[in-house]
């Protein structure tokens, strides 16, 4: 059975200056693969990357972003590591939990400006989104 937003025609276009979702406190999950291109922009080592930013959660490598505090990344232009975030944030806001229904998307929009704004998004684009991300 199709998914709804094959069905549906979905929008999304990230607002400028915005960046409400790198200020949620929560985590931010990183693979192998975004540890070691982070790694690489920052001129270090993963291990070093890992030590000095990341802790374990239930298997996985994890940013804690604290109430209050935006996510260390995050500078006055943006996000400091754009080019190679991880793919939870490149993903953002092509999750799961928000792609459930027409109604967890309506949710997300309630957080996010961005959601329902801009031309629309191809469901393959969509498709895309959810296999870099799977949590
Ligand atoms: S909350 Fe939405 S619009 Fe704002 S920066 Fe994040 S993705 Fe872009
Ligand atoms: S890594 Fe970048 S995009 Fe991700 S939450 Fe931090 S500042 Fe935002």
């Amino acid at each position: 059975m199709k998914p709804w937003w094959e069905k549906e025609p979905l929008r999304f276009e990230c607002q400028a200056d915005c960046f409400r979702c790198c200020q949620k406190p929560g985590l931010v999950y990183f693979d192998a693969e975004d540890i070691r291109a982070v790694a690489k922009v920052l001129h270090t080592r993963p291990s070093e990357f890992k030590a000095a930013w990341l802790t374990r959660d239930h298997g996985y490598w994890v940013l804690e972003v604290e109430e209050g505090r935006p996510c260390p990344f995050l500078d006055e232009k943006g996000c400091s590591i754009h080019e190679v975030k991880p793919k939870q944030c490149r993903t953002y806001p092509f999750w799961r939990e928000n792609l459930d229904s027409r109604n967890t998307w309506n949710l997300a929009g309630g957080f996010c400006p961005g959601i329902d704004q801009g031309p629309r998004v191809p469901p393959q684009t969509i498709r895309e989104n959810l296999k870099k991300f799977r949590l």
